[in-house]
């Protein structure tokens, strides 16, 4: 490679990054070096697609799980071709929730493919390593790794996806170093190894929740599993199989206010259950509209979205089940099994033997207490930066590299360019992000196809 070969250093190695990277080998002309750093997880299937079982399905039908804008067959056609599926009509596979670690094998399906035909003058390099720092240049970036080593680059992209849940805000914090506490719910060893002496407390009440008591149960967990959120239960299913709604766009437009958005949708809500429907159709059919949304409301409204029942109505109706999932969960709670509580966790003590519980029962107003084994943070990824795990993110807040969006939901990005915006409110001409650090800026910016986008966008820009 010669030394006006550009390089661009990819942090994190999950969908995000190596959908970035895979654009970038698809359509470089010019010579070019790729390291991509990642650990943690396997590269290409990342947190959500490593999944533990094969009980954790997709939470968005397959039809709109393909990895690419352009090609939205990519994910049916490739995973059409498995032996398990080969027989199934196309348009029936589209429409279900595959497994999770099928897009997995997907991904890496993706990846394999891309490095067998990349070009000579693309240079690519799998670093596993964690990236602790960065010194940026005028077009110059050194990722300092944990291992000691550096990478000096022309480009940094910052792919660091999902970081670990934030803590429960309670007064013993030296319970957050416990063998029984595990903050991260998406490994293995959260749901493996227990005694079968105590209940379980899930804190959370969202999918993860889900996944966790799928995976205990399918672990040979036999107790009682409390889950314990501020709002309970609320987990729709999948009512819908292909519903589509589309007299709610004409009356969707700019400029946007969210008192008057808000009566829109209750307006339209009201329309489909005079037909027999849910809310649901409707919400999806404003999906493509979120983005912009989001990006016209005033901070003051975005702000009241984020305080009030708003943002918890928009949570429930977007983060669906699959219906069989959903009766399974139903069923244990039936049975006793699952104990979903509304409350607010007051504190958590470490005795010998046992982890006790002190709660405030929202419904039933009054202070509780539960003995557990294990407590399983499920509350969800932290976006925020100041609040970030992510020892790359807290490094570059502290040097003003990256700074939080207003709400501090994530990253302050110019979001047409991808481009961080340093403490002095410039974007930086070399450093990028997408993903989940785009979450103050876009809101919608989690799933598949929200992502893809964004991957496809970005890599055409750095070259
Ligand atoms: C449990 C779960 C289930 C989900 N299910 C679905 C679904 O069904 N459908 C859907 O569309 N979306 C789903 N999502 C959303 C999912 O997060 C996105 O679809 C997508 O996988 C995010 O990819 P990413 O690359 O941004 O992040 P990640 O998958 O989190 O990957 C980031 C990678 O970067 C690594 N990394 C981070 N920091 C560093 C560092 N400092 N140094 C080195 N490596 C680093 C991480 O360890 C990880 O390997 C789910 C998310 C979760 C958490």
């Amino acid at each position: 490679m010669s030394s006006q070969t550009q390089h661009i250093a990819i942090i994190g190695g999950g969908f995000c990054g190596i959908m970035t990277a895979v654009h970038l080998i698809e359509n470089a002309k010019d010579p070019l070096k790729i390291s991509l750093i990642n650990c943690g997880y396997p590269l290409a299937k990342g947190v959500a697609f490593c999944t533990y079982t094969n009980t954790h399905l997709l939470n968005v039908v397959a039809g709109n799980m393909s990895a690419y804008p352009d090609k939205p067959n990519d994910f049916v056609d490739w995973a059409h071709k498995k032996k398990q599926y080969t027989s199934l009509e196309k348009d029936i596979l589209a429409k279900t929730f595959l497994p999770r670690t099928l897009f997995g094998e997907y991904l890496e399906h993706i990846w394999n493919n891309a490095i067998a035909h990349k070009r000579e003058t693309i240079e690519v390099s799998i670093i596993d390593d964690k990236a602790v720092d960065v010194e940026i240049g005028e077009d110059s970036v050194v990722v300092l790794l944990k291992s000691g080593k550096q990478v000096a680059a022309n480009k940094l992209v910052l792919a660091t996806g999902n970081a670990e849940p934030r803590d429960p805000a309670i007064p013993n914090t030296e319970f957050y170093s416990s063998p029984a506490y595990f903050r991260n719910p998406w490994k293995a060893d959260s749901v493996t190894g227990l005694k079968n002496q105590h209940d379980v407390l899930v804190i959370g009440s969202g999918l993860t929740m889900v996944d966790t008591v799928l995976g205990l149960i399918e672990n040979g967990f036999t107790k009682t599993i409390y889950s314990i959120s501020p709002h309970g239960f609320g987990i729709l299913q999948h009512r819908h199989g292909g519903t589509k709604y589309g007299n709610l766009d004409k009356e969707i437009q700019e400029p946007y206010e969210l008192n008057n958005l808000v009566k829109t949708v209750h307006k339209h809500i009201r329309i489909v259950r005079e037909l027999g429907l849910s809310a649901e159709p409707i919400i999806d059919s404003l999906r493509p509209h979120t983005q912009k949304i989001w990006q016209a409301l005033t901070l003051k409204e975005r702000r009241y979205f984020m305080s009030s029942k708003l943002r918890h109505l928009w949570g429930v109706a977007r983060h669906r089940l699959p219906i069989h999932t959903h009766d399974h969960i139903q069923n244990l709670r039936i049975h006793g099994k699952l104990m979903v509580i509304a409350g607010n966790i007051k504190n958590i003590q470490e005795q010998p033997n046992a982890i006790v519980v002190s709660y405030y029962n929202r419904k039933l107003k009054k202070d509780e207490t539960i003995i557990v084994e294990r407590v399983i943070n499920c509350t969800g990824p932290e976006s925020s930066i100041k609040k970030s795990g992510n020892i790359i993110l807290q490094n570059m807040w502290r040097r003003g590299i990256a700074t939080a969006d207003p709400l501090e939901l994530g990253l302050n990005v110019d979001i047409n360019s991808f481009k961080l915006i340093d403490k002095y409110g410039d974007k930086l001409n070399n450093v990028f992000t997408l993903g989940t650090n785009l979450r103050g800026m876009i809101w919608e910016t989690t799933a598949v196809p929200e992502l893809r986008g964004q991957a496809d966008k970005l890599a055409k820009q750095l070259i």
